[in-house]
Order: structure tokens, then C-alpha cells, then sequence
């Protein structure tokens, strides 16, 4: 069998679309302009392109970017003042630190700081509760992406066997509670797991967000499955210069499973399109209308 490619490239621009169609709906009927603040500490230039990046696209779907730099050595008591500042402006919808911040600061203590309803990152712990339990959430964006992805290419997933490789606040967990929402029977494995190619033996679905390149192969996955890879892994080429790769073997794993996300153009495209998704979703929720479909979990 050769898989399908899941295209996270051409999903996420159709997310971005409906992002932008529903953008201009809430302007002309109800005259709100969703916005984005993002908060960038210090100069970390890998954290300035992604910065840029979310701007970017920001605006493009017809939203307000608001960008706040701070400097390397900003008191927490400064950034928790403007994060105060922000969760207090009704024309900031979702708010986001850009991670990682500088040694002194604590991310969880920063994003507890952040209004729950805001959290368009879902991080928070009053979100991942509200996850947790079923309940309406703002939902961590790259296992918001894999769900929309999921839905996509297999439909209902109610009832297939899952395993998440990796638990981690920001995708395994949060992964693992979306596939359980949608009644999948669900496994987490990480690094302790003994016999992870047993535990991967059953699974129609597979999310791998480990951060370890290529670890999954092809010999542990069952024949037809769906696998959702979420690493993101620089390496060295042997010609020189480096590439990104998959927490899956990519080329073993696409001969046995039915359809398979690549890396890069898999999962990452659609965590920027998915914080655009929350940002609306927090703007309807703000004002009491109703959330825009297909754009929520
Ligand atoms: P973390 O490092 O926070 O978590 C990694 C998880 O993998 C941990 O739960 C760890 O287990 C588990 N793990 C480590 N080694 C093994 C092993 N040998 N077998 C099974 N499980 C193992 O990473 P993240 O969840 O933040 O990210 C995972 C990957 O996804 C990274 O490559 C990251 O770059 C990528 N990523 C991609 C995004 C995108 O937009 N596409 C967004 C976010 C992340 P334990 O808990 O026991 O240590």
C-alpha cells in the first residue's frame, strides 16, 4: 500500500479562508474587528520569524495584529502589567507569549496570568480542565490542526483505536483528550512505555509528537492506518546543510499506512491557521454569537 499525503499545506489555507470569510462577516454585521496580540521577550531570531509569520497571516485573514517587544530583561512584574493591559481591552481577542521566554520568567506562571477566554494557545490550566472534561475550551493549536486533519481524511473517528506518542501539555495530552472527545479508544505512549511498536501494533490512528527524528517506522504500524507526524526535526544532510524531518520514518511508514501527514507541509502549516481559528472563535464567544463552524473542536 502507498498512503495517501494528508496536504497540511492546501487544509490550512482552506482554514485560513473560512477564517477570513467569517472575519468579514462579524466587520459588516456586527462591526467587530477580531484582534491578535502577541508578545515577543527579548531577540531570539527564530521567535522574531515566527512573530512575523503569525502577523502576517494575521492580517491577511482581516484581523489586527498587535505586536508588543519587550526586552530580554523585562521585569515579570512589566509583563504581567501589560498582559493585565490586554486582557483588559475588548479589541484584543487572543493573546500569546511567543515562547521560550528568558531564564528569569516562568512560562506557566505567564500563562496563568493570561484571561482563560483569550488563551487562544490553550494553555491554561482553567482550558486544559475544561478539555479535560468535556467542556467548551480554548484548544492548544497543533492537536487543534491534527483534529481538523483527522476529521478530514478519515471522517468520523468515532470508535477507531489511537495511540499519541508523547505527553507533553502542549500536544500529547491535550491530542489525547480531543481523540477521546470524538470517542476514540485512546493510548498514550511516551518515554517510559515498554513495547512501543506492541502498543502501536492495533492503532488506526497514530499522532507522533516526540522530538525524535524518524523514530517510528514502518514495521510497527498496522496497514491502513492514519498517521499524524507533529515533529519537527532539524538534521544534517549528508551532502552538508540540514533538513526537516518527521518524528516518523516517513518513506517505510507511507508504504504501510493509508494516509500519512509529511514534514515538513503536514502538521505545521496548520498550527498558525488554528490560532487564527481560536482568535475568531474567542472574538464570537467574547461578544455572544455563534462560533464559526468547522473551525472549533
Ligand atoms: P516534549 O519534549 O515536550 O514532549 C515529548 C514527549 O515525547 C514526552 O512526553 C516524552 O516522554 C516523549 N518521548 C520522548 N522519547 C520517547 C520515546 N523514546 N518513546 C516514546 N515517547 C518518547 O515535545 P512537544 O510535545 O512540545 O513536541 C514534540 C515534537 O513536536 C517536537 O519535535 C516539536 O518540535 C514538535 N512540535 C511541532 C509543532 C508544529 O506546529 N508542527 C508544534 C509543537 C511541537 P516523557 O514525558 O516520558 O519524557
Amino acid at each position: 500500500m502507498t498512503a495517501t499525503v494528508i496536504d497540511g499545506k492546501a487544509f490550512a489555507a482552506t482554514v485560513r479562508h473560512k477564517v477570513a470569510e467569517h472575519v468579514a462577516r462579524l466587520k459588516a454585521d456586527h462591526g467587530l474587528h477580531p484582534g491578535l496580540a502577541v508578545v515577543l521577550v527579548g531577540e531570539d531570531p527564530a521567535s522574531e520569524v515566527y512573530v512575523r509569520n503569525k502577523g502576517k497571516q494575521t492580517v491577511e485573514v482581516g484581523m489586527n495584529s498587535i505586536e508588543h517587544k519587550l526586552p530580554a530583561d523585562v521585569s515579570k512584574e512589566d509583563l504581567y502589567a501589560l498582559i493585565a493591559k490586554l486582557n483588559a481591552d475588548p479589541a484584543v481577542n487572543g493573546i500569546l507569549v511567543q515562547f521560550p521566554v528568558p531564564a528569569h520568567l516562568s512560562e506557566t506562571d505567564i500563562v496563568a496570568q493570561i484571561d482563560p477566554a483569550k488563551d487562544v494557545d490553550g494553555l491554561h490550566v482553567v482550558n486544559a480542565g475544561l478539555l479535560a472534561s468535556g467542556q467548551r475550551a480554548m484548544v492548544s493549536c497543533t492537536p487543534l490542526g491534527c483534529l481538523m486533519l483527522l476529521r478530514d481524511a478519515l471522517g468520523a473517528l468515532s470508535g477507531k483505536n489511537a495511540v499519541v506518542v508523547g505527553r507533553s501539555n502542549l500536544v500529547g495530552k491535550p491530542m489525547a483528550q480531543l481523540l477521546l472527545n470524538d470517542s476514540c479508544t485512546v493510548t498514550i505512549a511516551h518515554s517510559r512505555t515498554q513495547d512501543l511498536p506492541g502498543v502501536l501494533r492495533d492503532a488506526d490512528i497514530v499522532v507522533a509528537a516526540v522530538g525524535r527524528p524518524k523514530m517510528v517506522i514502518g514495521d510497527w504500524i498496522k496497514p491502513g492506518a492514519t498517521i499524524i507526524d507533529v515533529g519537527i526535526n532539524r538534521v544534517e544532510k549528508p551532502e552538508g546543510g540540514t533538513r526537516l524531518v518527521g518524528d516518523v520514518d516517513y518513506e517505510s511508514c507511507a508504504a504501510v499506512a493509508g494516509a500519512i501527514t509529511p514534514v515538513p507541509g503536514g502538521v505545521g502549516p496548520m498550527t498558525i491557521a488554528c490560532l487564527l481559528a481560536n482568535t475568531v472563535t474567542a472574538c464570537c464567544r467574547a461578544n455572544g454569537l455563534p462560533e464559526p463552524e468547522g473551525l472549533t473542536a
